[in-house]
């Protein structure tokens, strides 16, 4: 489906991101990814994925923090494939606090890494895709792009301001064959989510398996976490011919957590 397109992904060595670049390569896409890592493994990833599906795949070290790197890697992609026709912004970290002791630097590094790398990544992107007539832009927000959690201030804003930019650039391309939406995960089972877990034991002396049900899946009604390739099976069809209708959608796969 997606044979001489390339696709950008943000945030790819791990997780989300990874399954989403493997997903766009197995539909013929060649692939930029990037995020942070021990260089082996990311070497390794990134072979694997021209071997198992036969596509090119560069890796981007430029950190979202940096508006620079993030053009740099748009340039370089355009420059090596021809073009991004498909963006992924999906690199994000999380940080868990009260708002009175939520330190500066993380608030400033959500905001960059969650927020307003998208910003820099879809300002970059868009005029290729705008000459090519034709783009794909598949956000990773989450369901706190839609409801809150206490304790997680700046993931919570930078997703609902994620939700605000997919929209806006929605409406700004609508007529020109680009489409703009946000994938709105609730817990899946990832690092991110992983590394959650002993800091929550400790603190509520709980078992893992408390934890996995009553903290993280609480909020969750199927009590079952969403998995990596469900978010990537919802990407891929959102490049889809059949989803071209579908643009500045918000889209839950939240196991129901956004219902209640
Ligand atoms: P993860 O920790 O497995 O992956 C995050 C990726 O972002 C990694 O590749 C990491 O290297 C990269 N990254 C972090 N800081 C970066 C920076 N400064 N520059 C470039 N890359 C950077 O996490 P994940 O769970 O796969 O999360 C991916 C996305 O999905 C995030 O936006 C997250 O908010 C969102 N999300 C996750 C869940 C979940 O339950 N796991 C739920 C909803 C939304």
């Amino acid at each position: 489906m997606l044979a001489n397109k390339t696709a950008a992904v943000t945030g790819s060595t791990s997780g989300i991101g990874l399954a989403l670049a493997r997903a766009y390569a197995a539909q013929g896409a060649n692939v930029v990814i990037n995020g942070f890592g021990e260089a082996e493994a990311i070497e390794k990833e990134r072979a694997g994925i021209e071997r198992e599906f036969g596509v090119q795949c560069r890796y981007s070290p430029a950190d979202m923090t940096k508006p620079d790197e993030i053009a740099a890697m748009i340039a370089d992609a355009e420059r090596e494939f021809g073009a991004v026709d498909v963006l992924c912004n999906n690199a994000g970290i999380q940080h868990v606090s009260p708002i009175d002791e939520f330190p500066i630097e993380k608030w400033d590094a959500i905001i960059a890494i969650n927020l307003s790398s998208s910003f820099h990544t879809i300002r970059a992107a868009l005029p290729g895709m705008k000459r090519k007539g034709w783009g794909r832009i598949v956000n990773t927000a989450s369901a706190h792009a839609l409801v809150a959690s206490p304790f997680k201030s700046a993931y919570v804003a930078a997703k609902h301001g994620i939700a605000g930019l997919t929209k806006t650039v929605a409406l700004e391309v609508a007529q020109q064959n680009i489409t703009v939406n946000a994938i709105c995960p609730g817990y899946v089972w990832t690092p991110l989510v992983e590394r959650q877990i002993p800091d929550t034991m400790k603190a509520r002396n709980m078992t893992e398996e408390q934890v996995k049900r009553d903290v993280l899946l609480a909020a969750q009604p199927t009590k079952q976490f969403v998995t990596v390739d469900q978010v990537a099976a919802l990407a891929v069809f959102l490049c889809s011919d059949a989803a071209s209708a579908i643009t500045g959608a918000i889209l839950p796969m939240d196991g129901g957590w956004t219902a209640q």
